[in-house]
């Protein structure tokens, strides 16, 4: 087939075979104007003013959107065939440069694969591309919901969660994507010129989460669904920081307090907070909430004297509302960004075996300089806190030395300032062979290529 005038342009253009690429894909739909593929290239990794240097300027040539996993299977094989590297992209919303493509290439917009395959009580089967809210909206009347979402749930896909998230509201009480039983099963697409399509079940779908999509093209999920219940909103202001990690503390432990958010922050962060900045007042640190309608008067004893309620409302996250969980997990490192750029943030686990003593003695090595900022969530059964601090950034070599002194005093760090998976992810890593898994799924590493950086192409 004789490329388009814009397939050739691309082509000269580029270092690949993109002309030969879109004419084996056939009619599966393409974006090719120049500002919209580099618009797209992008995603939140402007966080970190680190990788804002590194990455600025990366772009894919042309931008793939399959409407079915048939599509998909079409674009890998070209991709396979003709040597084009290949990177996925869902909602766009990673932090880490997940899916901005290093080499170019083709960018596969998978949101298209959207489908509800069905649902039954606690489990369902959807398109990878589907967005949370969308899964929640649909669950929800038969009375089950996701059991954890990102704070993005508003924007993000539940493929792109699970192959760049770890974990978000509900991980207090489920833990994370890592912890087993939360991602149930995967079907997968290979990057090969005759492309497998692959269901990968239990221990299997480890391979693909948090792997940025260099494991294979996810198309669908099957996804551990929890009781959808009425949730109730709280704010909750306290003189001392220490007291809110306290009572947090506390109520996580509480396994008969059934709960969804539990999100200690230290102020000044709450002065950043818009529309709810009236309901947290000066100089007051804050816990963000939400509780089982059922489960509140039990919390509330928990709390004592111990803080005052400032706010108190049903959940509310229809479209026209801001929720109360986009003031949580990165959403408050992004509603400071909104107001000043000079911040940005780490990703961090406290040990669990001395969790406030731990978040105590960081705040202490840098009092104004690192602001806590911690979510209650369970890691390998126990309860303990991963942490989004608000950093005050000076230099890369600071940012570094602050990173050193957490991991020195035994606070891990996920360290959101690398693109490279076995640098960024450490502790939400999953326990899977995942580069072992990658020679046999994409031998010629096409798949985000430079995101995996100890993969070595199995074939040429
Ligand atoms: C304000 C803010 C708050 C956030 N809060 C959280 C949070 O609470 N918890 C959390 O875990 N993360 C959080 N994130 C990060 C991000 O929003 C989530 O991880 C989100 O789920 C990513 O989904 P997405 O659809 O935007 O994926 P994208 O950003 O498009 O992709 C993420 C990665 O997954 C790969 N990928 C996407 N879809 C597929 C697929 N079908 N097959 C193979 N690979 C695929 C991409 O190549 C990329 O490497 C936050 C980010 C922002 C900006």
């Amino acid at each position: 087939m004789t490329p388009s005038p814009a397939a050739a342009l691309l082509e000269a253009n580029s270092r690949y075979d993109i002309g030969g690429c879109l004419a084996d894909i056939g009619d599966v739909p393409v974006v090719t104007d120049a500002v919209n593929v580099r618009r797209r290239s992008r995603d939140f990794f402007w966080y970190s003013p680190v990788l804002n240097e590194q990455l600025k300027g990366k772009s894919a040539d042309v931008i793939v959107t399959p409407r079915d996993e048939a599509d998909v299977i079409r674009v890998a094989a070209a991709c396979a065939r003709r040597r084009v590297p290949l990177t996925v992209r869902a909602g766009g919303t990673g932090n880490y440069g997940q899916a901005v493509p290093l080499e170019g290439g083709v960018l596969l917009d998978i949101t298209g694969l959207a489908a509800i395959e069905w649902q039954r009580p606690g489990l369902v089967r959807v398109g990878a591309g589907a967005k949370m809210n969308d899964i929640d909206a649909l669950t929800r009347p038969a009375g089950w919901e996701l059991r954890m979402h990102p704070s993005t749930k508003r924007s993000a896909t539940i493929g792109g969660f699970v192959a760049g998230g770890s974990g978000g509201v509900g991980s207090v009480t489920y833990g994370g994507l890592r912890e087993p039983g939360n991602i149930v099963a995967a079907r997968i697409v290979t990057v090969e010129e005759e492309p497998r399509v692959l269901e990968l079940r239990g221990d299997a779908a480890q391979k693909i989460n948090r792997a940025y999509g260099t494991t294979g093209i996810i198309t669908a999920l099957e996804m551990p669904l929890a009781p959808a219940w009425p949730w109730i909103d709280l704010i909750i202001t306290f003189d001392d920081f220490f007291d809110a990690m306290r009572v947090g503390y506390d109520a996580a432990l509480a396994d008969g307090v059934v709960k969804k958010l539990l999100t200690p922050m230290i102020w000044p962060i709450p002065q950043h907070f818009g529309p709810l900045r009236g309901h947290c007042p000066e100089g007051r640190h804050v816990i963000f909430a939400m509780i089982a309608e059922p489960s509140l008067e039990s919390f509330k004893a928990i709390l004592g004297s111990r803080g005052t309620i400032t706010y108190e409302a049903p959940h509310d996250d229809a479209p026209a509302v801001e929720p109360l969980y986009e003031y949580t997990w990165n959403h408050t490192t992004l509603q400071w960004l909104k107001q000043d750029r000079t911040i940005t943030y780490l990703q961090c686990l406290f040990p669990h075996d001395r969790l406030i003593d731990s978040v105590r003695e960081m705040w202490a090595m840098f009092p104004d300089e690192v602001l806590p900022h911690t979510e209650f969530i369970r890691f390998a059964g126990r309860v303990t806190c991963s942490a989004l601090p608000i950093v005050r950034y000076t230099n890369v070599a600071r940012l570094n030395e602050i990173i050193a002194l957490h991991e020195h005093h035994g606070v891990l760090i996920a360290n959101p300032h690398v693109y490279t998976l076995e640098d960024g992810s450490r502790h939400k890593r999953a326990d899977a062979d995942q580069l072992g898994f990658k020679a046999e799924v994409d031998p010629y590493g096409l798949l985000n290529p430079g995101k995996m950086r100890s993969y070595k192409p199995a074939r040429n």
